[in-house]
C-alpha cells in the first residue's frame, strides 16, 4: 500500500506526506512546522514517527519548516549534495546534518524504497522523488522547468504521480509579474505550465497512472479550475476517461489535500 497526502502545496509552502502503513516519510517541509504537525495529527500520524525526511531543494517553499521539525524527530534528512549546501546556506543550524544522495540512488525507509532523480530548477541540484513498495509506485515531481526523455522516464509507471501545474500561459503572459521573473518561470530551469503538465498527464495515464495529483498551482498565474480543466481536457481528447480511468486532483494551496491510498 502507498498513502500520499499533500500537506500544502504552492508557492507559499510544499509538504507531502507518504506511508505504506508502516513507515512515514515527509517530501519537503516548506510550511510551519506547527501547519506540519498540525495537518499530520489529521491523519492521525504523530511527527515523532516520521522516519525519514527527503528534501527536493532549498528553496524556502520546501524547507521553512525544517529546522523545527529535525528538532522534533530523529529522522534522518535525505537531499542532493547541492541542495544540503543550499540548506546549510540558509540554516547555519543545519550545516553538515543533510545526508548527501545522488540521482539514481535509493534509500531503504523501512519496505519503502525511495530513488531520487534530477529535475531542472534554478537551484544548485534539485530532485524529484520516486517512492516504491513491492506492488505500488508513487512519484513526486514539482519545480520543473522542462521535461526532457529522461525525466518523463522517471515520471511514467507510478500507480499515483504528484505531478506541478504551475502556471496558466496566458495568465502568466497578462500578469504584473516583471519581464525577468515571466522569463524565469517559463524557462527551461522554472516551472511547468498547465499545458506541459497536461501533456506528461497524458503520457503518465497511458502507462497506466491511476492517480494524478496537480500541484504548486500558482496564486497569481493560475487557479486551480484552469489546471483541472486544461489537464482534464487533454486527457479527454486522449480517449482516457476522468473519474473513470485515471482519478485527477488537485492539491490546494494551504491546506492538505484529499489522502489517495493505493493497495492494500
Ligand atoms: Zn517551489
Ligand atoms: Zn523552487
Amino acid at each position: 500500500m502507498i498513502k500520499i497526502c499533500p500537506l500544502a502545496s504552492g508557492s507559499n509552502g510544499n509538504s507531502t506526506y507518504i506511508s505504506d502503513g508502516k513507515v512515514n516519510i515527509l517530501i519537503d517541509t516548506g510550511i510551519s512546522a506547527t501547519r506540519i504537525i498540525g495537518e499530520l495529527s489529521m491523519l492521525k500520524v504523530g511527527i515523532s514517527a516520521t522516519d525519514a525526511i527527503f528534501i527536493t531543494h532549498e528553496h524556502s517553499d520546501h524547507i521553512t519548516g525544517l529546522l523545527k521539525i529535525s528538532e522534533r524527530t530523529n529522522a534522518p534528512i535525505y537531499a542532493s549534495c547541492g541542495t544540503a549546501r543550499g540548506i546549510g546556506e540558509r540554516i547555519d543550524a543545519l550545516r553538515g546534518k543533510i545526508k548527501c544522495i545522488r540521482a539514481g540512488e535509493t534509500v531503504k525507509v523501512g519496505n519503502l524504497r525511495v530513488t531520487a532523480f534530477d529535475t531542472p530548477h534554478d537551484t544548485y541540484e534539485s530532485m524529484g522523488y520516486r517512492i516504491e513498495t513491492e506492488n505500488e509506485c508513487a512519484v513526486v515531481a514539482t519545480d520543473i522547468g522542462r521535461v526532457d526523455d529522461t525525466l518523463l522516464g522517471n515520471l511514467l509507471g507510478a500507480d499515483t504521480l504528484l505531478l506541478e501545474s504551475n502556471y496558466d500561459k496566458r495568465r502568466l503572459r497578462y500578469s504584473k509579474y516583471p519581464a525577468f521573473l515571466k522569463e524565469r518561470i517559463v524557462g527551461g530551469r522554472g516551472h511547468l505550465s498547465n499545458d506541459e503538465c497536461a501533456a506528461v498527464a497524458v503520457k503518465a495515464a497511458e502507462e497506466g497512472t491511476r492517480n494524478i495529483i496537480l500541484g504548486h498551482i500558482s496564486a497569481e498565474n493560475n487557479t486551480p479550475d484552469d489546471a483541472y480543466t486544461a489537464v482534464h481536457t487533454a486527457l479527454t481528447q486522449s480517449g482516457i476517461i476522468p473519474g473513470v480511468d485515471v482519478m485527477l486532483y488537485v492539491a490546494p494551496r494551504g491546506k492538505r489535500g484529499e489522502l489517495v491510498v493505493v493497495g492494500e
